[in-house]
This record gives structure tokens, sequence and C-alpha cells, in this order.
């Protein structure tokens, strides 16, 4: 029997990983859409490649480009927003929602109103949206597969027992590659220095993320709606190997942790066979040859963001999506030179402080925060 599946953001780091794991089972699955952004001759040669029903991109601007790339295949194509979001409700057996950022919001919320399984990688959907998006899960009974290798480890962790029992998660963080630096060094840290992670081989925006420590910080807001034991009840550890990718701790004082090579494909596959397993072809862990296994406290001197993210998620309302909205357009600037790597948490920290809308409760309020926020950015960046 095949499964149909939906990869939203397919161009992108998730999206290769994911169809590198369906090439090596092609016959058990069917692929419906694939997305991307503008990379439409990429997206036409994965949808060719896959016999997707239907290629999108969301930059109307780029249609052209993927017709013309798909001309005589029988496949598809279309662009835009709507498109987007019509290629999200398509039926699918699993709907893998792997665009980057804010841009994710509409699609992953069709996905979700479909009821059947999502695959969650687009964190800042989570974020900006968590509360509009649980409410939606539960109301369209929705099964949110948190593909994150943070989230998906606790996810295994907690299968089988019952979240009451649950003392402590603990997320992993690698601390990304300025992990060692200085105050000094990371006021002149450039965006080549910020992609290049240790560990990880992921796209642009997680990298820098990952670098400032925001990735953790939105992880910690994403992990308070996917798990709900209480944001007290959340820690962050830094554990550079990036070997143990998160940990649950139970009142009998048990810790359950899943371990595993840096390989997004563990996580994916565990959502793609969940609730079964299948292969992977990721070297096994070799714990001999790793020797140590080091955890510290994270530094919020160095690295606010963490501390940042906790406090928009104990504001909650619009305030997480205003904390990424801001961080959105800051690591844009910083990928585009235009902003120092430090003033990353510094501006959202401003904006935060500067505006203050109240809580959403639609997606199209989330939207229409999101976007004011964006603008509000902008305008600080102006002042830089
Ligand atoms: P990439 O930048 O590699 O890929 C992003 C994908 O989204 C591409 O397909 C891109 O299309 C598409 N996209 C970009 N902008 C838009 C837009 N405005 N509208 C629609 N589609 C768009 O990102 P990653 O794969 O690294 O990350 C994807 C998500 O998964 C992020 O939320 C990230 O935080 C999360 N994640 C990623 C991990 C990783 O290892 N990479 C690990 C855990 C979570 P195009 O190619 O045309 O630009």
């Amino acid at each position: 029997m095949t499964r149909a599946i939906t990869i939203l953001g397919a161009t992108g780091s998730i999206g290769a990983s994911t169809l590198d794991l369906i090439r090596r089972e092609r016959d058990k699955w069917r692929v419906v859409a694939l997305t991307a952004n503008c990379q439409a001759v990429e997206l036409a040669r994965l949808a060719r490649e896959f016999s997707a029903e239907v290629a999108v991109v969301a930059d109307e601007t780029c249609l052209p480009d993927l017709r013309e790339a798909l001309a005589g295949s029988g496949i598809a194509a279309a662009g835009g927003a709507a498109a987007l979001v019509e290629a999200a409700t398509r039926p699918a057996d699993i709907t893998v929602a792997a665009i980057v950022g804010g841009a994710g919001l509409a699609p992953t919320m069709a996905a979700i109103e479909q009821g059947r399984s999502v695959a969650l990688a687009n964190k800042e959907a989570l974020v900006s949206a968590g509360d509009v998006m649980m409410a939606a899960v539960a109301r369209h009974g929705t099964t949110l597969l948190p593909m994150d290798s943070e989230h998906n480890a606790i996810f295994q962790c907690l299968a089988g027992n019952d979240p009451a029992h649950v003392r402590s998660i603990t997320l992993t963080a690698s601390g990304g590659p300025f992990r060692e630096w200085s105050a000094a060094q990371l006021a002149v840290a450039t965006p080549e220095q910020a992609v290049r992670h240790p560990n990880w081989d992921m796209g642009a925006k997680i990298s820098v993320d990952s670098a400032t420590m925001f990735n953790k910080g939105l992880e910690l807001i994403e992990a308070f709606h996917l798990f709900p034991v209480g944001l007290d009840a959340l820690r962050i550890v830094v554990h550079p190997q990036s070997v143990v990718h998160s940990m649950v701790e139970y009142r009998d004082g048990s810790t359950l942790a899943q371990l595993g090579p840096s390989d997004m494909r563990v996580p994916i596959a565990s959502c793609l066979a969940w609730p079964g397993r299948m292969d992977t072809p990721c070297a096994p862990l070799d714990l001999a040859a790793l020797g140590e296994l080091t955890f510290r406290a994270p530094d919020e001197v160095r690295f606010p963001a963490t501390r940042l993210c906790r406090q928009a998620a104990e504001a909650g309302g619009a305030i997480p999506a205003v904390l990424n909205a801001a961080n959105e357009v800051a690591v844009a600037a910083f990928l585009a030179g235009h902003l120092p790597f430090t003033r990353i948490s510094v501006m959202v920290e401003e904006l935060l402080g500067r505006y203050a809308p109240p809580a959403p409760t639609t997606l199209d309020q989330v939207i229409a925060v999101d976007a004011e926020a964006r603008s509000h950015a902008r305008r600080l960046l102006e002042l830089v």
C-alpha cells in the first residue's frame, strides 16, 4: 500500500532530507504536492523525479519558469499564496511542513485543518500561532508529529508514558558555531561564519538562529505548545556533541533521553514511519569513538536570545509572534550584511519593548500581527 505525501518547502534542507528517504522507498510513496518559494528549476526537477501531481512556487513571478521547466510532464504548475494553501489542502496521508519562517503559517494551518498527519519542521509557525494552531490540531483531530530533532526526541521519550508524571523536559543545544567566542568576537561575526554550523547541515536562517541561540529559544516556545508540562518544567542545556537530542525526566527520578547521529533524516524517518520505524542510511552511533558527552548551562549574557524567548512565552498572546517576526527581519538584515551579529538580539528586545498588540485568536490576526511587527522591525533597522 502506498502513502500519499506532500512536502511544503521541498527545495530546502529538510525537503531534501525527506525526499532522500522517500527515494530509498520509492514504491511505498505517492507524492501529491511539492512546493518552493522561487527555485522553479529545482522544484520542477524534483516534481518530475517523484511524479508529483502538482508543483507550486509561492512567488508568482517564478511561475513562468516553473511552467517552462515542467512543459510536457503532465505535472500541474501553480504559483502564489492561494496556490500554496490549495496544495496543502490536497488529500495526503502526511504533510511535511518545512517552509522556513512565518511564510509557512497559512499553508501549515491549511494542512492541519485537513485532520490527517502533519510533520512539523516549520517552528516559526508554531511560535507565532501556537494557541491558534494547537486549537486547530485538537478541533480537527490532526496527528501533529514534531520533526525538529529535539521535539522529536521528546516525543519519543514521552511515548507510552503519562505526561502527568513528567517532572521536567530538557532541550539540548549544540551552542552553535560561536559557543566559545568572546563578546568582542561576536560583535564582528560574519554571515559566512554564522552559517558554518559545527554539527548540522541546515538552511541559512536556522543556522544563524543556532548561532544566536534564538533557535533554542524558539524551540522552547515550540515545546511549550507541543508538550503541556508548563514553562517552568522546560530547561535548556548546552551539549556540544549534539548526540543526546533531548531528555524527559519523570517524577520517580528516571530520565529518558533519545540519542542519534546529527542527521535530520533520523527524526524525519521517525515522523514518516510513525508509529512504526523505517531504515535510514545514517551511520550508527559509535559511543566509544565519541568518548565523551558533555553538558553545561547556557550563557545568557553572551546569548540573550533564550531569555527573550522564555519571557515571550511567559507573556504569551501576540508576543511570541512579535519576537519571531523581529528575529526574521533581523536575521535577513544580518545575512545581507546590514546588521551586526550582536544587534539581532538587541533589535528583538527593542521591538518587544515597543510593540505589544492584543492576543490574536484567529490565523488572520496572527498574520496581521506578524506583518505589523515586521514593518516596525524594518523601521528599527533604519535607525541602526
Ligand atoms: P531552507 O532555507 O533550506 O528551505 C526553506 C524552504 O522553504 C525552501 O523550499 C524554500 O523555497 C521555501 N521557502 C522560503 N521562503 C518561502 C516563502 N516566502 N514562501 C514559501 N516557501 C518559502 O530551510 P530549512 O529546510 O533549513 O528549514 C525549514 C524549516 O525547518 C525551518 O522552519 C527550520 O527552522 C526548520 N528546521 C530545520 C532543520 C534543518 O536541519 N534544516 C532542523 C529543524 C527544524 P526556495 O528553495 O524556493 O527558496
